[in-house]
């Protein structure tokens, strides 16, 4: 009997040309049948389909061009290389060779035609393209070698795939999908009934075509912007599947149980005193919602929004006490190690009293004490157990946890806080959680990213604080900035310098950081000055923050290691380098390490000349507000979500087609449409979170 033909629920084995070999490394992309395949989308196109004239070349663009090889020798400098020079009517070009034999090197002489593709880059003399692919033209025979006829998808990939062999696999996937296209997608009638020009979109399949194989006749402006149809159909999908995977998620936690814990009055009053300020409205009303979700026995999945300065560790406090009073463990996670022990220290002060133990674990207690520490977690003791992500790592146990509680969150994707979730686990027993951002998150985006969880504002700062004043200077004014410093020192109070990131090492930086404080050093003679930067050892580190704190240390010189959490009320001054460098979260978080006491606080941001015009919105939005809530939605239109909830650093590429600022509009239908599936055709929700989930394993664990 001869064998069917594959299905789009098949294997990609099944397709022509892929072995076990290929199947595995597309296992590794998250795809193991044809359909997934399918979904797994290009994620830029390269036109081959016209030749660039040479004077008329940009830099970063990909091209084709073409010309006669002028020169070509091999250059001894730094790193040999094969440097062949072409030129046109209009202009001329560098291709530079670091890998070529002898046989390469002899095809590229001067007089032959080349055709390139490549990347445009500057060069030490002129514009280059670094190993460009290169086909010989025969001069007598222009038409032997014609150029693409449409675009080239690019797919994500890994290594040993060429984009070659995806292309053949994704043609060979279309085939099968045309065979069974018939069947019309319940999805598409959805959209076409819910979304405004929803009738107009193409149908999934006819996108899924056009996506990878674009037609020659297409928009390339459209597609390179993301706006093609066929990619706000996908889009559209795409964003459907996430919003419900979250919200099954939830459902899935709901169904979860958690011990309920009442309000503890005692400790809370007494807690209270500690604090030694009232707690704001909103810090009350938020104290309220976290009460009701911990009074109830499913787990909390809360996540506190507040602005810098709100005083969320106040809130995570109370909230702990709940738990710890009823004799469990709470785990608190901060970021880094700086922050943890900042942390360490508050609540030890507040708690010291009141016959709670806090436990500091952080990766420099060294393998014997991080034994011991994880002998004391394993003992069904109520502690508040404060530390960074080691935490939660495989090894370590938790005899009776009750709440967790993360600081920083913006670092952290679902599959983190799924990881957490499975910490605490006891059968179907959960922690309670609550997650506190850095800066505030644009409303839209939050509701999208975090549609699993419940939100808390705290959007009011603690009384007598006066907003901070922001000036913008050319680094040209630095001397006048080093006689505020002292002028502010003398009258008692203490100023940061900050220099942030310039070099990708980090021992650059710290050099920079250490040259700068040599140099404050000498201008200010009469102040104490402290330095922490990224390479010194954690214990260093936290004795000249400990110092710092307790006003031994006058002007600390730091870089952006000091950017989250920090809280050292008397600092009133403060100075960063480069401003142009940086996002605007990270200035706002910055910032935020003034302005926590009742003096007037100052931040001036230096900049170096010339201004590029990103930077100069960025530095004026700065000077403009100090509202976290607009900062947070400028630098969404600024820098996009995945910077803005930083998922490029936690290596999570959320979306494979779908762009949160681009496709904002369509977020409330989106939302809308997800409930009503959930309820009225939970199968086709299934299918739908199935197609787009590349990491089912991970999801699955709930
Ligand atoms: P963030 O929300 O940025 O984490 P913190 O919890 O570090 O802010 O609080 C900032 C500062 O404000 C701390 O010094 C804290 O003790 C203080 N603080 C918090 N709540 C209040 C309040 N209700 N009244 C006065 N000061 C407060
Ligand atoms: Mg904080």
């Amino acid at each position: 009997m001869p064998a069917l033909p594959p299905t789009l629920d098949d294997g990609v084995a099944r397709l022509p040309g892929a072995g076990p070999r290929v199947a595995e490394s597309l296992a590794k992309l998250g795809v193991r049948t044809i359909r997934e395949l399918l979904f797994h989308l290009p994620s830029r196109y390269q036109d081959r389909t016209r030749l660039t004239p040479l004077g008329a070349l940009r830099l970063q663009q990909e091209v084709v061009v073409e010309g006669l090889i002028q020169t070509s020798q091999i250059h001894f400098g730094r790193r040999r290389a094969l440097l062949c020079r072409i030129a046109d009517d209009t202009g001329a070009l560098t291709l530079r060779f670091f890998y070529f034999n002898r046989a390469q090197q002899l095809r590229l002489e001067a007089g032959r035609r080349v055709r390139c593709f490549g990347e445009v880059r500057r060069g030490p003399l002129s514009l280059e393209i670094v190993h460009p692919e290169v086909q010989l033209i025969d001069d007598a025979r222009p038409d032997a070698t014609p150029l693409d006829g449409a675009l080239t998808p690019i797919y994500p990939t890994t290594e040993g795939l060429h984009q070659a062999r995806l292309r053949r696999l994704t043609s060979a996937a279309l085939e099968v999908l045309a065979r069974e296209s018939e069947q019309t997608d319940a999805i598409d009638a959805l959209i076409a009934r819910h979304f405004h020009g929803g009738a107009r979109l193409p149908t999934l399949t006819a996108a899924l075509r056009c996506v990878h194989r674009p037609p020659p006749a297409v928009d390339v402006e459209a597609l390179r912007q993301g706006q093609h149809p066929a990619q706000q159909r996908l889009a559209i999908e795409e964003l459907l599947a996430h919003q419900l995977t979250l919200r099954q998620l939830r459902k899935r936690a709901q169904q979860l149980t958690a011990t309920p814990l009442p309000v503890p009055r005692a400790l809370r009053a007494a807690l209270l005193r500690a604090f030694g300020f009232a707690l704001t409205r909103a810090q009350q009303r938020v104290v309220h919602e976290i009460d009701r979700d911990l009074a109830k026995p499913v787990p909390m999945l809360r996540l506190l929004q507040g602005d810098v300065g709100a005083g969320k560790t106040a809130v995570a406090a109370l909230a702990a006490a709940s738990a710890l009073s009823a004799g469990q463990q709470v785990a608190l996670m901060a970021p880094t190690e700086l922050l943890a022990e900042q942390h360490g220290r508050t609540l030890s002060k507040w708690f010291g009293g009141l016959d709670v133990e806090v436990l500091l674990v952080t990766g420099r207690l060294g393998a014997g004490g991080r034994r011991s520490a994880r002998t004391l977690l394993a003992e069904d003791r109520p502690r508040l157990i404060v530390g960074t992500h080691a935490l939660f790592q495989d090894n370590v146990a938790y005899a009776n946890l009750g709440l967790v509680i993360v600081d920083e969150q913006h670092r952290f994707g679902v599959n983190q806080r799924l990881a957490l979730l499975e910490k605490g686990a006891r059968d179907a027993r959960r922690p309670h959680q609550l997650i506190m951002t850095a800066t505030p998150i644009p409303r839209t985006l939050a509701m999208t990213a975090y549609a699993d969880l419940d939100v808390s504002m705290l959007d009011e700062l603690p009384p007598n604080r006066q907003p901070v004043r922001t000036s913008v200077l050319p680094a040209s004014r630095r001397e006048d900035i080093v006689a505020r410093i002292a002028e502010a020192c003398a009258a008692g109070r203490q100023a940061y310098w900050v220099c942030p990131l310039i070099e990708e090492s980090e021992h650059l930086d710290s050099q920079a950081a250490t040259d700068t404080a040599a140099a404050l050093a000498q201008a200010l003679p009469q102040l104490k000055i402290g330095l922490v930067h990224g390479r010194m050892h954690e214990r260093e580190k936290d004795l000249t923050m400990q110092q710092f704190a307790r006003g031994a240390i006058e002007l600390l010189v730091a870089t952006t290691v000091i950017e989250v959490g920090v809280d050292v009320p008397n600092a009133s001054l403060m100075v960063i380098e480069n401003a142009e460098r940086l996002g605007l979260s990270q200035l706002h978080q910055l910032r935020g390490r003034v302005g926590r006491g009742s003096a007037q606080s100052d931040c001036v941001l230096l900049y170096k000349s010339p201004l590029g015009e990103t930077a100069r919105h960025r530095l004026q939005t700065m000077r403009e507000t100090n509202d976290g809530f607009v900062i947070a939605e400028r630098d969404l239109e600024l820098r996009g979500p995945g910077e803005v909830l930083g998922t490029r650093q936690t290596g999570i590429a959320e979306f494979r087609i779908a762009n949160l600022t681009r496709d904002r509009r369509l977020l409330p239908t989106v939302q809308q449409v997800a409930d009503r599936l959930l309820d009225e055709a939970p199968v086709l929700a299934e299918q739908l979170i199935a197609r787009w989930t590349v990491h089912r394993a991970e999801f699955a664990k709930v």
